[in-house]
C-alpha cells in the first residue's frame, strides 16, 4: 500500500501533461515501514534521459540521477520508495519494458495521459520473482483527490 496526498497526485499528472507526447519520470521519496507500507513525502521529477525516438514508449532513470535522488532523500532522512512515469496515449498499465527494468519492493506509479490530458493514476508492485506486476493499493491521505 502506498499513501500520497492529492497534491502529489496532481504534480505527477502535471508532469505527465507537460512532457506529453513524451514520457515523464521521477522518484517517489518518503517512508517505508516494516510492514511494506509506503508513505510519500515528496515527488522528485527527473528528466527523461532517453533519445527522442525512444521517449514515446520507454522511460529510463540514469544511475547517477537515482543516486542523486537517494542522496537528496537521505539528507531529509527519507528513502526512495518508488518511481513514477507517464504513459502517453496508453493505459496506466506496466509494459513489458517496465517489467524488465523494475525491482521488487519499489512502487511504480503510472499516469495515463490521453491527448495531453492526464487521467488514471495507478500504482504497481513487482512480484518478488519478477514474474508479473501486481496492482498496489493507492491511498489519498487527505481525501480531497479530484478525478480529472
Ligand atoms: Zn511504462
Amino acid at each position: 500500500m502506498i499513501e500520497l496526498s492529492s497534491e502529489h497526485i496532481e504534480s505527477i499528472q502535471h508532469h505527465g501533461e507537460s512532457d506529453y507526447p513524451y514520457e515523464c519520470c521521477g522518484l517517489l521519496i518518503g517512508h517505508l515501514s516494516t510492514d511494506g507500507k509506503k508513505q510519500v513525502v515528496e515527488v522528485y521529477p527527473i528528466s527523461n534521459a532517453r533519445e527522442e525516438a525512444a521517449k514515446r514508449n520507454r522511460f529510463l532513470i540514469l544511475p547517477q540521477e537515482l543516486m542523486q535522488g537517494e542522496r537528496y532523500a537521505r539528507s531529509k532522512k527519507l528513502d526512495v520508495v518508488g518511481f513514477y512515469h507517464s504513459h502517453p496515449d496508453h493505459p496506466a498499465i506496466p509494459s513489458g519494458f517496465d517489467q524488465d527494468h523494475a525491482w521488487p519492493t519499489y512502487s511504480y506509479i503510472i499516469v495515463a495521459v490521453a491527448r495531453g490530458q492526464a487521467g488514471d493514476v495507478l500504482s504497481w508492485e513487482l512480484e518478488a520473482d519478477r514474474s508479473r506486476f501486481n496492482p498496489e493499493q493507492l491511498e489519498i491521505c487527505d481525501g480531497v483527490f479530484v478525478a480529472r
